[in-house]
C-alpha cells in the first residue's frame, strides 16, 4: 500500500475514540459476515466531525479537484470531505440509479457480480480525483470505482477510507494506488 504524502496526522486518542464508536454486527447481511456499522460514529457529532477531518488531512495538499463517493455509505463521508477540500463531488452508483448517460464497470463479487456507474460528463479530463468509501474489505468495489474514473479520463490521486478490514487483503488488490485509511482492524 502506498500512503499519501501528508501521512497520518491524527492522535492515538482520537483513533481509539473513533474505533470505540464503531459497532460490530455479527451475521449481517448474511451468516459469517461481521458488519462494521458506522452509524454510532455518525450519530455522535464530535466523532463524525473528527472522522471527516482525519480523512481530509492527508489530502490537503494533493491538488484534489473532485471527490468521488461510492454508494451508499461512501456518500455520507465523501460529501463533507469534498467540501473541506474545496472539491467537486462525483456520485458513483449502483446500476440504474443515475438519470443521465452513464459509463459503467462490472466487477466480480465472491458470489456473482456487480456494477458501478457514473455520468459520462462527471469527470473532466483534467480531474484529479480522490475516491472515498466507508470500508475497504476485499477491494473489489474500490478497484472498480478507480477503473471507472480512469476510463473517463480522470487521474486517481488516491483512495480514502474510514476503515480497512486488513485481513481481507483489499490494499494489496489496489496495487500501486495511494491509500489512506483512518482506522484499521
Ligand atoms: P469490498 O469490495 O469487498 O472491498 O467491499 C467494500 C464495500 O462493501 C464498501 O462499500 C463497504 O461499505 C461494504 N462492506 C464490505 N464489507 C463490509 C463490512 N464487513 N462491514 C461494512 N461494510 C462492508
Amino acid at each position: 500500500m502506498r500512503r499519501p504524502p501528508s501521512g497520518d496526522a491524527v492522535s492515538a486518542d482520537l483513533i481509539e475514540r473513533l474505533n470505540a464508536a464503531l459497532r460490530d454486527v455479527p451475521d449481517f447481511p448474511k451468516p459469517g459476515i461481521t458488519f462494521k456499522d458506522i452509524t454510532p460514529l455518525l450519530g455522535d457529532a464530535a466523532s463524525f466531525r473528527d472522522a471527516v477531518a482525519g480523512m481530509v488531512v492527508p489530502w490537503a495538499d494533493a491538488g484534489v479537484t473532485h471527490v468521488a463517493g461510492i454508494e451508499s455509505r461512501g456518500f455520507i463521508l465523501a460529501a463533507p470531505v469534498a467540501l473541506a477540500l474545496g472539491a467537486s463531488f462525483i456520485p458513483i452508483r449502483k446500476p440504474g440509479k443515475l438519470p443521465w448517460r452513464c459509463a459503467g464497470v462490472d466487477y466480480a463479487l465472491e458470489y456473482g457480480s456487480d456494477r458501478l456507474e457514473m455520468h459520462i460528463d462527471a469527470c473532466p479530463a483534467s480531474a484529479r480525483v480522490l475516491l472515498v468509501d466507508d470500508v475497504l474489505a476485499t477491494g473489489g468495489t474500490a478497484l472498480a470505482a478507480a477503473t471507472l474514473i480512469e476510463r473517463q479520463g480522470g487521474a486517481v490521486v488516491g483512495l480514502s477510507f474510514l476503515l480497512t478490514i486488513c485481513a481481507l487483503g483489499g490494499a494489496a488488490r489496489l496495487g500501486d494506488l495511494v491509500i489512506h485509511s483512518l482506522l484499521q482492524v
